[in-house]
């Protein structure tokens, strides 16, 4: 199952027609079978006060119940499939003991056969690597891609974003699976309050001297519901300015290619051959599974997301129910529309031919004008094959993504 995951450098506004299905003339590709799968885990060992993901914390005893559930939810696949990416997210898949860990592996392999080459992807928590029993579970498994929650390496930033592990313990832990890893990514957080440029580059500075392949930055966000919520609503956190958010941003995209690390999405940066090749299915508008509570997927034009209870979710598989919270059929505009924003995220941005292929939309009649607009703005530049963010366009993603999906 393990392998390597190399695959070929994309090329800023170079389209992909390799799988092209009948000639582009118009009219919408079918929906190819799904190589990609989510699998959500939904337990972490406490709630981040800044995260509003689908998990429980403290409900370990659950977690028997859960992959017996998941074990129902598979079935539905029916019969084995093959993919070309297996993406085990959460919460935190490395919270789950060995044994259990182990279980679920043998669940996934049942059900999942990696294809020559497959990226088999786990998110971790650095305490949870530095227990071999669980390391070596995932190694066994054919885990050959491991991202970890590192978010920050200064003490005081951990303790605001209440993690619970020190900088010390992401060095160690990727001190003790980087023999085996062939494929390392980190993820950072930048806008902490109270986080300054200069912590910020040594952030980064930190996070490349342990080698990883990939680095992932996400802009600290304040969602509702969350207790960073609360403590911003009641004047007890104060969220750092846009100026110095976007500086930050700038810095990153500065400073990682400078350093070999190319951005090809908004907020991932990563070495020639070395994108993560589960998200790029997203990105690219494919189809995919997903299995879990709050797992989305992608099936012949309809997107479903498992409940986002994990409680209620349980108890629907457990008692035959529709596990799934949400679903929408996306109508053939919707899905251009979806798949123009997912794509602009891309640093390739969005090609004319791969579109009226894909989405059977004609790219500059999607966008109208408004292609025009934000070109002079500059914000938008259009390339040979099609559209992509500047680097102006890409501190005001958002915006502009608005703007087009506004467009009729
Ligand atoms: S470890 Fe990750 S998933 Fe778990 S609570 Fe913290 S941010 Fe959320």
């Amino acid at each position: 199952m393990s392998g390597t995951v190399r695959g070929p450098e994309p090329q800023v506004g170079a389209c992909d027609l390799s799988g092209l299905t009948h000639p582009v003339s118009g009219g919408l590709a079918p929906f190819r079978p799904p190589r990609a799968a989510y699998i959500h885990v939904p337990f972490c060992r406490r709630r981040c006060d800044y995260c509003d993901f689908t998990l429980v914390v403290g409900r370990d005893g659950m977690v028997r119940r859960y992959l017996a559930a998941l074990e129902l939810d598979l079935d539905r696949l029916r019969e084995p499939i093959e993919v070309d990416t297996l993406f085990l997210g959460g919460g935190t898949p490395t919270h789950l003991e060995a044994q259990d860990l182990h279980r679920l592996m043998e669940l996934l392999q049942r059900w999942f056969q990696l294809a020559p080459g497959a990226e088999f992807s786990v998110e971790a928590n650095p305490l949870d690597l530095l227990d071999e029993a669980r390391t070596e579970v995932l190694r066994a498994a054919g885990v050959n891609r491991i991202s970890i929650g590192a978010q920050s390496f200064q003490a005081d930033e951990l303790r605001l974003l209440s993690r619970d592990h020190q900088g010390t313990d992401v060095c160690e832990a990727v001190a003790r699976i980087q023999n085996w890893i062939p494929n390392l990514s980190l993820d950072l957080i930048f806008g902490v309050p109270g986080q300054t440029l200069e912590s910020w580059r040594e952030n980064l500075e930190r996070a490349l001297a342990l080698r990883p392949q990939h680095l992932s930055t996400y802009g600290l966000t304040i969602e509702k519901g969350t207790r960073f919520w609360s403590l911003t609503k009641s004047g007890r956190l104060r969220p750092l300015s846009e100026d110095l958010e976007s500086r930050m941003y700038e810095m990153a995209m500065d400073f990682l290619p400078s350093k070999g690390f190319h951005q090809y999405e908004l907020s991932n940066f990563a070495q020639a051959g070395w994108e993560c090749r589960h998200n790029q299915t997203y990105w690219a508008g494919a189809t995919y599974h997903g299995f879990g509570p709050g797992a989305a997927r992608y099936l012949n034009g309809t997107r479903e997301v498992g409940h986002r209870s994990t409680t209620t979710w349980l108890q629907r598989i457990e008692t035959g129910e529709d596990p799934v919270g949400h679903r929408e059929t996306l109508s053939d505009e919707n899905r251009a529309r979806e798949a123009l924003i997912l794509g602009l995220r891309r640093e390739r941005g969005v090609c004319r031919q791969e579109f009226l292929r894909d989405h059977g939309s004609d790219l500059d009649q999607l966008g109208g004008v408004t292609w025009t607009k934000l070109v002079t703005r500059g914000l938008v530049e259009s390339t040979a094959t099609g559209y992509r963010l500047t680097r102006a366009g890409r501190l005001l993603a958002d915006s502009v993504t608005v703007e087009l999906v506004g467009n009729e």
